[in-house]
């Protein structure tokens, strides 16, 4: 191994040739890297693979000082530790599974000066003495991995990160580099605030995975759609992912017992068998791996082709992490996501039953309609997950369910004016909940307090079932005709795009929601 220091002084991209055997920096690379090089603050925002480590370890190799590298997974540390012992660096990891010799042992090498890199959790960061400590060293630089984790809007939000913002006082003058994979707007906006970055410059790339092939099914036979999918893949990598830690054993079980090799993997397993688990996965044997949408991180391996989710994630950045741990190696992959309305009721129910703050709740409830209007959209679905993130993407993908397969549509441009007109006529003040109501002529308080009861328009509606007024009111969010927002997720008109549908000058295609044929289905069986 080379002596911490010795790369100290190089130009980044000689570095870059000569430790990681690359030619060329991608287009982010470079110029966050010379943001950090000169000693400013950079937020670093790059889909999974897209290479966001360089960004630090180049800066941390060729500037003066030990790096400190904050990361909130213990398996990501031990695993890019490993991966720069092999190319020579002197790197460590400093966390609460490390043995007290092991411990001692980078304390002993850190207090000294031998250290390009110390990998560290937060916990271990902020705990006693251990910032006046670093303090006394020579630091390069402090990186902050996962970075949307300080986010309270962000879906993997861990309260200890919050703490990190006083990193810029105790080590002034180091400069700070954030990174994620996460970019919506508000995110980004809120790691800039809560990490103190407000000097930071803001280094993003294109979100769009062109290797990705999206689509989404509604659910039937979720067992069966499961197995003829597994069986179109036989022999290659995969990652399911379900709701709860249940369902990914019964799947995995269901699976194993028709010659499926699938391993569960959730919070719930002992560290002796997570780390088993990823260990056989990641050794590249042929296998699907069954884990919770709130357990993916740190299944890690560059050939994993497809991505089913049998559970619809809570937000489209989730659901976006999620399947972008597919096709890291650049070959195609596949992606499923199976919804179905009690999905949805449940993440709403879940939601409002939730200990979390009103503003909280307010901005979850955004990010989970935001993904079911994805799940409906029946245009182009990259298009539609990247807008999510402020990206828009100049033509259709091509090669989506969507852009591949006609969807079952209808006319729905009367049931569209319907609802926009009910959301007009009643001076757009109203979640969804109160719309229905007033279309389908029901008696509610609120109807009468209102005096809605007496609209020309109240009742409309009442030929369709909830469901059907829902689905046309979700699709029309997702194709931006409605926004919502403010603290009741009050519904109001998109000017531009509704205005031509109100006057009958837009046709309107809806999809055929499976909600819909269910709640058919119910009514003329009654
Ligand atoms: P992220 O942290 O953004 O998910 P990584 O830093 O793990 O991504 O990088 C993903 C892959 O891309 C790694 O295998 C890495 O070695 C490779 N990579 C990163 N930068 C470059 C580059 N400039 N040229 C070639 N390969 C690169
Ligand atoms: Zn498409």
């Amino acid at each position: 191994r080379w002596p911490a220091g010795h790369l100290a002084g190089r130009a980044p991209l000689e570095v870059l040739s000569s430790v990681f055997g690359y030619e060329s920096f991608r287009l982010v690379q470079a110029a966050a890297i010379e943001r950090v090089m000169a000693g400013g603050d950079a937020l670093v925002l790059m889909p999974t693979g897209g290479g966001k480590s360089l960004c630090y370890q180049i800066p941390a190799l060729c500037r003066p000082g030990m790096a400190i590298v904050v990361s909130p997974l213990i398996a990501l540390m031990d695993d890019q530790v490993a991966a720069l012992r092999q190319l020579g660096i002197a790197a460590a990891a400093l966390h609460s599974e490390l043995g007290y010799d092991e411990a001692d042992a980078v304390g002993y090498a850190l207090d000294r000066g031998r250290l390009d890199l110390l990998y560290i959790s937060p916990e271990r960061l902020l705990s006693p003495g251990m910032l006046p400590r670093l303090a006394k060293l020579d630091l390069a630089l402090v990186a902050i991995d996962e970075a949307h984790c300080v986010s309270a809007w962000g879906h993997e939000f861990r309260p200890e990160y919050r703490a990190l913002v006083s990193l810029g006082d105790m080590l002034p003058g180091v400069p700070r580099i954030a990174l994620t994979a996460t970019a919506d707007p508000r995110t980004r906006t809120d790691i800039l605030a809560a990490l103190g970055l407000a000097d930071a410059e803001v280094f993003a790339t294109s979100f769009h995975r062109p290797n990705l092939f999206v689509s989404a099914q509604p659910k039937g036979s979720e067992l069966g759609q499961l197995t003829a999918w597994l069986e179109a893949r036989r022999g290659q990598a995969g990652i399911l992912y379900c709701g709860s830690r249940a369902k990914t054993e019964r799947i995995a079980t269901a699976l194993a017992g028709r010659g499926v090799p699938a391993v569960a993997f959730h919070a719930g397993l002992t560290p002796e068998q997570k780390r088993s688990a990823l260990r056989r996965f990641r050794s590249g044997e042929e296998m699907v791996i069954v884990a919770t949408i709130a357990f993916g991180m740190g299944i890690d391996r560059p050939d994993v082709r497809f991505v089913v989710h049998l559970d619809m994630p809570d937000s489209p950045e989730g659901y976006y992490q999620q399947i972008g741990r597919a096709g890291r190696d650049g070959e195609p992959a596949d992606t499923l996501l199976l919804h179905g309305g009690e999905d949805i009721s449940r993440a709403r129910f879940w939601l409002e039953q939730s200990g979390a703050p009103e503003q909280q709740k307010r901005v979850s409830a955004q990010r989970l309609e935001s993904m079911i209007a994805l799940t409906e959209t029946t245009a182009c679905r990259t298009r539609a997950l990247l807008a999510c993130f402020g990206e828009t993407l100049a033509v259709d993908c091509g090669h989506c369910d969507n852009c591949t397969r006609p969807v079952a549509t209808f006319d729905g441009t009367e049931a569209a004016r319907k609802v926009l007109s009910a959301i007009y006529r009643t001076g757009q003040r109203f979640g969804a909940l109160h719309i229905v109501s007033v279309l389908r002529g029901e008696d509610s308080e609120m109807v009468r307090r209102h005096g809605h009861d007496r609209l020309a328009l109240f009742g409309i509606g009442r030929d369709q079932a909830k469901g059907f007024w829902r689905s046309v009111i979700r699709q029309l969010i997702a194709r931006d005709a409605l926004r919502t927002g403010g603290e009741y997720a009050t519904l109001s008109l998109h000017e531009p795009v509704a205005r031509p549908i109100l006057r009958g000058e837009a046709p309107v295609l809806l999809r055929e929601d499976p909600v819909v044929a269910t709640d058919k289905a119910a009514r003329s069986s009654r």
